[in-house]
């Protein structure tokens, strides 16, 4: 495909869901490895359902995986406005299009009457009213009203719709590029409303107009679009463009973890997992959230993982950058059936990330993390601990709940194996080990280590009867890297304050 264009168009009418990322982020993939244009348009003409602050928000979600648009509000391009609700006049015209080819119609019915209609057809046991050929000819339109009715109410400033007129049983058909072979029947549909009461145009005229004009040539969305993508093709048929329609391709659905059901928005307050980008502060509690940022991922981890939401490459690899990705994405290996989303697939792309990241630049990034907590570590501590973090951290956050004691007195002792092997004639010993320890020269991993060695040696005590109390003295933890460097890195006087507090506590423990 040429001189493609692509376009991603959310409407801000809340938080950008991670979903929604994946979205942008195919779109965007697809655009760079066929040299073409990644568009950013913000469908925002329900005004109802508009929400401060959600546009600076997609913009930095996408920022933050390192998507920038070529076109889109504030990034220039010739096909602008991008935003919908400064594009009215152009729906407005549209909409006369279709009404004087007789494609749509004016609907005055209030909605006191339609919902009379709906009643009425509960009664007569159909379940849902459908405004369409069937019905329409029952309703308050222009099909039904003289031409000086029509006219009258139109002078008259009565709120009114304009509706696409969709004919009887007709097929429509299309080639998804994903679902493959689409079949849809006009008796299924519904005659859309195209231009609502407030003279904004619907999602639908909306959307097709604007692909049309921007010469979008690939769509990609969510499965949950598909069925519009009906009502779109009678558009463009409507508007005489149907020799020339975009390419659709219609992505799987992102499941719950469960693989049970469609992932949603509360689901991240229910299984304790991030499902949108970036944290949000919203007017109430259950509205604000932390993102996939402030559960300490990295945003390269991110675009992995959500890359592999719904494609493979077909081979083993699985660790890609943005760069090896648009070299290898392609929308043909793209699933049919829903993603589940594994969020411990999540974490495994991170740890692989910052397991392999270059210690100097991770440094950078765990400085402020440190900082944060009200510590000036030097270069070299700073260095020495992320090298040994390094492999055992998954998320950032890590770095912090897991290190913590590299930088402040232990919070609490872990007290299993102080009940199991703190004894308290062994006091004397212990000390001993204390004072040892303090006399390293030079004070570092190997003399540390082996001075320990031969404490353990003369006294047969056994390593299993004194690791576990030099760890949990040091770090209060059992878990963390090798002992001997926490130990050097700590120092002498560090080191013999924090035996001689946890001997003292561990006389209180183990009692
Ligand atoms: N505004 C729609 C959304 O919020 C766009 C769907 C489409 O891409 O056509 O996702």
């Amino acid at each position: 495909m040429d001189n493609v264009r692509v376009r991603f168009a959310p409407s801000p009418t809340g938080v950008l869901h991670i979903g929604g990322i994946r979205t942008a982020l195919y779109d965007y993939l697809v655009a760079k490895k066929l040299n073409g244009t990644f568009v950013l348009r913000l469908e925002d003409t329900d005004r109802s359902r508009f929400v401060p602050g959600a546009e600076a928000y997609i913009k930095e979600a996408l920022e933050w995986v390192g998507i920038v648009p070529d076109e889109g509000p504030g990034y220039g391009g010739e096909y602008g406005p991008y935003r919908q609700s400064e594009r009215k006049e152009i729906y407005a015209k549209y909409a006369n299009q279709l009404l004087a080819s007789g494609n749509a119609y004016f609907a005055f019915d209030t909605p006191e009457e339609l919902t009379a209609a709906r009643e009425q057809a509960k009664e007569n046991g159909n379940h849902t009213f459908k405004y369409d050929a069937k019905t329409r000819l029952q309703m308050r339109n222009s099909l039904t009203m003289s031409e000086a009715e029509v006219e009258e109410l139109l002078e008259t400033n009565v709120p009114y719709t304009v509706r696409l007129k969709v004919n009887e049983n007709e097929d429509i058909r299309f080639e998804d590029k994903i679902k493959g072979d689409v079949k849809f029947n006009t008796n299924d549909l519904d005659d859309k409303i195209m231009l609502k009461g407030d003279g904004m145009p619907t999602y639908h005229l909306a959307n097709v107009v604007d692909d049309r004009l921007m010469k979008i040539n690939l769509v990609i969305r969510g499965d949950e679009w598909l069925s519009s993508t009906a009502h779109h093709i009678l558009l463009y048929k409507a508007f005489g463009w149907d020799h020339e329609m975009p390419v659709f391709a219609h992505l799987p659905l992102i499941l719950k973890p469960t693989g049970k059901g469609k992932l949603s928005k509360r689901d991240g307050a229910k299984f304790g997992i991030p499902v949108f980008p970036l944290g949000w502060n919203g007017p109430t509690p259950e509205e604000s959230f932390l993102g996939f940022k402030e559960f300490g991922f990295d945003p390269k981890a991110v675009v992995n993982f959500l890359a592999f939401l719904g494609w493979n490459p077909g081979t083993e690899q699985e660790i890609y950058s943005m760069e090896g990705l648009v070299k290898d994405f392609s929308l043909d290996k793209v699933v049919k059936a829903g993603a589940r989303f594994d969020y411990d697939k999540a974490r495994w792309f991170n740890q692989q990330y910052l397991m392999n990241m270059d210690p100097a630049l991770l440094m950078n990034e765990v400085r402020p993390i440190i900082e944060d907590k009200g510590h000036q570590p030097s270069e070299d501590f700073l260095k020495t601990f992320v090298g040994l973090m390094q492999e055992r951290v998954v998320v950032m956050t890590d770095f912090w709940e897991q290190g913590y004691y590299f930088f402040e007195p232990v919070k609490a002792y872990e007290e299993k194996p102080i009940r199991k092997k703190w004894k308290k004639e062994r006091l004397a010993q212990f000390e001993d080990l204390r004072s040892r320890i303090n006399s390293c020269r030079p004070f570092d991993a190997a003399t540390i280590e082996s001075t320990v060695k031969n404490f353990v040696e003369e006294t047969e005590l056994g390593f299993g009867n004194v690791l576990p109390i030099l760890r949990v003295a040091i770090c209060g933890v059992m878990k963390g890297p090798a002992i001997f460097e926490i130990i050097a890195l700590l120092g002498k006087e560090e080191v013999d304050r924090r035996l001689a507090v946890a001997y003292e506590a561990f006389n209180e423990i183990g009692k």
